[in-house]
């Protein structure tokens, strides 16, 4: 672990060939699929970035690997000498100092100033170091590397990454995909004249033919969904055909992962994601089971890589998988990543009974929210019955006029919102629920409205709200209506400072004649001031009227103490990893109860 100041600068060199055909023919070209390193600002708990498998780089490694291609994944979360998997313990937060300001952060998801950050010395790195990937980068002499870039938050390490790599291996091809390149491709190659290739969508048959380009077998411009640059012009080549049948990119291979580094991650309290804590639930992964989505929400740049089709494995193909993570892995939670995996009633049936019949074994959760309108009761049951322990849902806004007209996710309605808050409350599931506001055409009166709507929702049906600002990201409709009419205020932040991921970067927010980013600000930080006064009394009434849990819950205090954290930060991991869920609590003591007969 490094400061960013300790950090030596990496010079740009540029990429040696002209593309118009490899620079060496290779007859078996190795492949080395790399996530960079993070840089990051940390707030509370959990203490990293998000720490998910990289799912990408396994689908695309895997089918590589498929084909005979010899390709390795180097993660440097997990990569380094000196890789302990708990070495990471920064003793300070930047909202240190302010119990309330920290526990705000982990309900927001807006992101900090960077003006606001009091000690920029603070930025840490985490992963293997720039100096250590060098060594392993000289040591494994890849041919072609394929950089993973997901969030606009990690441009920065994505084109460092490509300039040391381009110093250490001159001859190498680099190529960078996901989501966030796919979104911003000119100005990776512009800002990186590294980078040789940026491929744009699915990563799978992009990097195969890519492989088969480096062989002499095709030419460059016969690849689809891709931007190169030629003669110092970027050139794209047309668009791909999406792959509509998933259960094409084959199984997923986890032996091409350091599954066991990850784990002991989460143990060490650096998880994939926020999600209810309980005794041997430490072993989670993220699984996609499709990819795109048809709506059209105007703040969403999901379309620009995954599409607007909605595209799937089958549902045997999805079992396999779980069955494959459950029993071989010892997975015991999985983070179902899709961006609407509710969206197919039919297939979701089937999975959910398919999961009952073959006896698998896990707890889930859905961290990018579902579509309400697609939920119903007999789904809901057997989303209980399979081990869902939160289950999150978007309403947006609650707004009608600014769903339908302002955000466009037509057909949601905010009555099936309510109702499936209801039936949930009814089951036993606990709900969080996803509000953004700041919209160009929204009044303040309308965010009033959400406001009220997101607190009744946590009153009467326990819904934890997040509470977002708009942010204007390119390619969405959002940001050129944004644009045109002079609503955008952009900035340098720093995202997520609950230690989810970030680096610095550039984010448009939105001002109109009744608010800017700074009063909006204000009016969020005090919703998430009531909203935690309210979650809290809740949790602690609930404790009283189960003192089972209260108990079960004071032995998980004590037993995942950590000495190198403060009482304060180990208070605020009770209740985010477990006081929070108030439903899901009684069913998780029982389950504990079960285990210890066991
Ligand atoms: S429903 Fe979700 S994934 Fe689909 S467009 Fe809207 S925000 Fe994006």
């Amino acid at each position: 672990m490094k400061s960013e100041s300790s950090l030596s600068s990496i010079d740009i060199v540029t990429t040696p060939n002209n593309l118009e055909r490899p620079l060496h023919v290779l007859e078996k070209p190795k492949v080395l699929l790399v996530r960079p390193p993070q840089l990051f600002y940390f707030g509370v708990w959990p203490k990293g970035p998000r720490l998910g498998l990289p799912i990408g780089l396994l689908s695309i490694a895997t089918y590589l690997k498929d084909r005979r291609i010899d390709v390795e994944v180097y993660d440097c979360f997990v990569e380094g000498d000196t890789f302990k998997g708990n070495t990471f313990n920064p003793s300070n937060s930047v909202f240190s100092g302010n119990l309330v300001n920290q526990w705000i952060r982990n309900f927001e998801d807006g992101g900090v100033a960077a003006k606001d950050i009091k000690n920029k010395e603070e930025m840490l790195h985490f992963g293997a170091s720039w100096g250590q990937l060098k060594k392993d980068l000289k040591r494994l002499q890849p041919d072609i590397v394929g950089l993973t870039n997901l969030f606009r938050e990690n441009t920065n390490e994505t084109i460092k990454a490509a300039e040391l790599i381009r110093q250490v291996l001159p001859d190498t091809v680099i190529v960078v995909g996901g989501p966030n390149a796919s979104a911003l491709p000119e100005y990776i190659l512009d800002e990186s004249p590294a980078v040789d290739i940026i491929g744009l969508g699915d990563g799978e048959r992009i990097m195969h033919e890519i492989v088969e380009w480096v062989q002499g077998n095709r030419s460059l411009s016969t690849i689809e969904s891709i931007m190169y640059r030629d003669s110092k012009i970027n050139v794209s080549t047309p668009k791909r055909e999406l792959l509509t049948d998933l259960d094409e990119l084959g199984h997923i291979d986890y032996n091409l992962l350091k599954l066991e580094r990850y784990f002991t991650y989460e143990r060490n309290g650096i998880m994939a994601r926020n999600k209810l804590s309980y005794d041997g639930a430490e072993r989670s992964v993220s699984l996609v089971t499709s990819r795109g989505c048809p709506y059209k929400c105007s703040f969403c740049s999901i379309h620009i890589h995954a599409g607007r089709k909605y595209r799937r494995y089958s549902v045997e193909h999805v079992l396999d998988h779980i069955e494959n993570l459950t029993k071989k892995h010892g997975v015991n939670h999985i983070h179902f990543e899709d961006d609407n995996l509710t969206l197919d009633r039919k297939r979701f049936m089937e999975l959910m009974n398919g999961i009952i019949d073959r006896k698998l074994k896990f707890t889930w959760d859905t961290p990018n929210g579902t579509f309400a309108n697609a939920l119903d009761e007999e789904m809901m049951v057997l989303i209980k019955k399979t081990g869902c322990t939160y289950l999150i849902v978007a309403p947006e806004s609650g707004d009608q006029w600014v769903i339908d007209n302002v955000i466009g996710k037509q057909p949601l309605t905010l009555d099936n919102v309510t109702r499936i808050f209801q039936l949930a409350k009814k089951i036993g599931i606990d709900m969080q629920a996803f509000y953004i506001i700041g919209f160009p055409r929204e009044t303040l009166k309308q965010i009033n409205t959400t406001l009220e709507f997101a607190m009744d929702a946590l009153k009467k049906y326990d819904v934890l709200p997040h509470m977002a600002m708009a942010r204007a990201d390119p390619g969405t409709d959002l940001f050129a209506e944004a644009q045109m009419n002079g609503h955008l205020v952009t900035d340098v932040a720093v995202s997520n400072t609950g230690g989810v991921h970030s680096d610095m970067f550039t984010r448009h927010l939105i001002k109109n004649k009744e608010f800017d980013p700074e009063s909006l600000g204000k009016i969020n930080e005090s919703f998430h001031r009531t909203a935690i006064r309210v979650s809290s009394i809740k949790t602690l009434k609930h404790l009283l009227r189960k003192p089972s849990i209260a108990l079960s819950s004071i032995s998980y205090f004590f037993k995942n103490f950590r000495k190198s954290e403060t009482i304060r930060d180990n208070i605020i991991k009770l209740f985010f990893c477990r006081l929070f869920y108030l439903n899901s609590l009684s069913r998780i003591s029982e389950y504990e109860n079960k285990q210890k007969i066991a």
